[in-house]
């Protein structure tokens, strides 16, 4: 039976329109999922938009909309942007989708039912910003610290409470017995460290505002949006939800808590087997400026990949800073044209250009591949396995150096061989598999240009972009 692969990303607030920094994480799911689709797994993809809450609903108001017909028109600019980049997922899942609202209110009743919900009162510093509460230690000058310049509210309501206190020392051995349940590691002990310190009972519903999933137990109430959103993951997993659990959830630094903490508890509340791995991943910087709206158009995923190509920007994200370390990366432009001009149109573009026309004069005779045994397909895979794109991609190019200096070196172009010219064609083949996950347009190109013997010339497949 193939090994299944399932992959989720964070989902978005689609309370502003789509940037590059949202795109970043759904460029490394879709290399994920390219690559396991690659190495024969059976796989699958959950992107989609979180649209429930205060904010959703009071942004709509402002813009003198409902709140369904906003979450409307915005996901669907997220859709767009992402296929603008190429990203392929499998189900692009709302939390206004009747099946998930279906699916959240079942699990509420499940909770309940394992003795995990009790009616209380809650009062406490609210952040619009995170739909949620913050503790007073975590607050900076009185202050979400995600959301600076925005003003907490004092709230007091009426609420129904998830026994997070009782799940303790299930999450401390969770974390224990399974070490790769939390990555990367520095991640796992800020983790460890706040649950030891004891947890308190979440409130769960809400009655300030009503744009939210009918809480099942009390008709007053609507569910808190993290209880909501957080069951996106198994409402979205495919038919039957035959793909949960998941194996890797990718999100943000300011997500870690909710899922590292609140996920597993309510999971293990209602029954359900857990994921597998929760990979915390720092931010995007924008030519080393902090992203936000001021930035404008600027930081649209599609106005980027319309001015540099959905390829170049997903190598670049990839190929530039390390995805697994949690420090922020920068989407510096000026880094990108350098990447694009002198990796993909100097050592990619060129190498193929040159064999495929060479190839297409002298013809190519089968032999001993020794110039592709230089390939460390172990190291890439290894690489793959840690979420090391950036060295998975070094590799792959280490190899393109080697193949450009065999045809200097061997110069087939004055001795015809092609035996020479059929070990440079394999290498290629074996370049545009390794390299679909990353820039899968081009990929394909070269792979079809190289499909069969009887090779020929192509369009040049990276224009050098002028700085
Ligand atoms: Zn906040």
């Amino acid at each position: 039976m193939k090994k299944k692969f399932y992959v989720t990303t964070a989902i978005d607030y689609p309370n502003a329109e789509p940037h590059i920094g949202h795109a970043y994480q759904k460029i490394i799911a879709d290399v994920l999922a390219r690559w396991h689709k690659l190495i024969g797994d059976d796989v699958w993809f959950l992107t989609g938009t979180d649209e429930h809450g205060k904010k959703i609903q009071e942004t709509a108001e402002k813009a003198g909309k409902s709140p369904k017909e906003f979450v409307d028109e915005v996901s669907k600019k997220f859709k767009e942007a992402w296929k603008s980049l190429d990203i392929k997922y499998d189900r692009f899942i709302r939390t206004t989708d009747k099946d998930h609202e279906k699916l959240v209110q079942e699990v509420i009743k499940k909770c309940y039912d394992n003795g995990d919900i009790y009616k209380g009162e809650y009062e406490g510093c609210y952040c619009v910003g995170c739909e949620g509460y913050i503790t007073e230690k975590d607050l900076v000058n009185g202050e979400c610290p995600f959301h600076p310049g925005k003003k907490v509210q004092v709230l007091k309501e009426e609420s129904y409470f998830f026994k997070l206190s009782k799940y303790q020392k299930f999450l401390l051995d969770l974390y224990k017995k399974n070490p790769d349940f939390i990555l990367p590691p520095e991640r796992r002990n800020e983790i460890i460290n706040r649950v030891k310190e004891g947890l308190k009972d979440l409130s769960i519903s809400r009655t300030s505002f009503n744009w939210g999933i009918p809480f099942p137990l009390d008709k007053k109430h609507i569910t808190y949006v993290w209880f909501d959103a957080l069951f996106n993951y198994v409402s979205g997993a495919g038919e039957k939800q035959k793909y949960w659990p998941a194996n890797l959830h990718l999100l943000g630094k300011d997500n870690s808590w909710f899922h590292c903490v609140y996920w597993p508890a309510f999971l293990k509340s209602a029954g359900y087997k857990l994921p597998e791995t929760v990979f915390v991943h720092g931010f995007l910087t924008f030519n080393g400026q902090k992203i936000s709206k001021s930035l404008g158009n600027a930081i649209s995923p599609k106005i980027l990949a319309e001015k540099y190509g959905a390829d170049t920007i997903r190598y670049f994200v990839c190929r530039q800073f390390p995805f697994g370390d949690g420090e922020d990366g920068d989407f510096s432009e000026k880094a990108l044209i350098d990447r694009h001009n002198n990796e993909l149109a100097d050592k990619l573009g060129n190498l193929v250009s040159r064999v495929a026309a060479l190839a297409e004069k002298y013809g190519i005779e089968k032999t001993e591949n020794k110039l592709l045994k230089k390939l460390k397909l172990k190291q890439i895979e290894k690489h793959f396995e840690k979420y090391e794109f950036d060295k998975v991609l070094n590799e792959i190019f280490a190899f393109i150096d080697i193949c450009n200096e065999y045809v200097q070196n061997k110069k087939p172009w004055e001795t015809h061989d092609k035996k020479v010219l059929y070990e440079l064609v394999e290498s290629i083949r074996e370049i545009a598999k390794l390299l679909l996950p990353f820039i899968p347009s081009s990929a394909e190109k070269i792979a079809k240009q190289f499909k069969n013997d009887k090779i020929k010339k192509g369009e040049i497949l990276f224009r050098k972009i002028e700085k």
